[in-house]
Parts: C-alpha cells; structure tokens; sequence
C-alpha cells in the first residue's frame, strides 16, 4: 500500500538513470579509465558496500511524461519489477556511498591524492616496478 502511495507522488525517479557494476579499480591506469567514464555528461560513479558502479542519467523511453506511469508496465522488465520502494530514489535518508565522482576533475584530483601523495601507493607501485624487471 505504501508503496503505491509513495511511486503516485513521485515523477519516475527510479526510471530516469540506470546503474550498472563495474570492476574494482585497483591500479592508476584503472582509475584513470573511470576518469573517462566522468568525462561523459550524466556519467556519474559511486562505491557502495565496496563494489563500483557506473550510472547514466537517461530516462526510460516507456516512462510517461504526462503521468510519470510506465506504459509498459504488464511487460516490464525483471529489473523494475524487483525494485521496491525500500531505499528507492524518492524513500527518505541518505545513499550509503563511500564514494562519489560526478565528474571528471574530481577523479583527477583523487589520483593525484591516492597515487601522487601517498607513500604506501607508491611503494606498491615501485615494488611492482621491480617485479616486473626481474
Ligand atoms: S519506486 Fe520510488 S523512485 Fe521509483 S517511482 Fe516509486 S517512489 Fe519513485
Ligand atoms: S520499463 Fe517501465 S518501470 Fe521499467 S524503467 Fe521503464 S518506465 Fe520504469
């Protein structure tokens, strides 16, 4: 019942984007490839709970916008069909990201703090160097 309640006072929010997993970044040239990801407009990345994601601002073309209602809605997808109300886009409280790029330069500056800055980034890296020589 809430559920019907909340999606009647909401304009689609949940339709408007998709999120899809990316890998793990672990090395510069990975995260440098996210950068490129942010480089695209409405691209935004997040970590939650440890796993990457990529998402689109792109609106569903079945969305309606004269009544926000899906005009497919007997045949709509598995995924829309398995998303509730429970933490959706309109519920209350805040994403649980750990982390959030919405652009670019933010990735830029990131790299530069993780692997620029930071000691233990670059002693991995030097020891991976050196591995790679012998
Ligand atoms: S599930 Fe949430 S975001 Fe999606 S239409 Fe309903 S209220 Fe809006
Ligand atoms: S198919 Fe329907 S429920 Fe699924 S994203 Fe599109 S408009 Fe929303």
């Amino acid at each position: 019942m809430a559920k019907k309640n909340l999606c009647n006072k909401c304009s689609g929010l949940c339709c408007r984007y998709f999120a899809l997993p990316i890998e793990t970044p672990e090395d510069k040239e990975d995260y440098d490839d996210i950068r490129w990801y942010l480089c695209h407009k409405d691209t935004t990345v997040f970590m939650e709970d440890g796993d990457w994601y990529v998402n689109i601002k792109n609106k569903c073309r079945h969305l309606s916008e004269k009544d926000y209602k899906c005009q497919i809605y007997d045949k709509r997808p598995k995924i829309c069909r398995s998303y509730t109300t429970k933490d959706c886009d309109l519920a209350e409280g805040e994403y649980d990201y750990e982390l959030h790029f919405t652009s670019d330069k933010q990735m830029e500056e990131y790299i530069k703090i993780k692997f620029h800055n930071n000691v233990k980034e670059k002693k991995k890296a030097t020891k991976k160097r050196a591995g790679k020589k012998k």
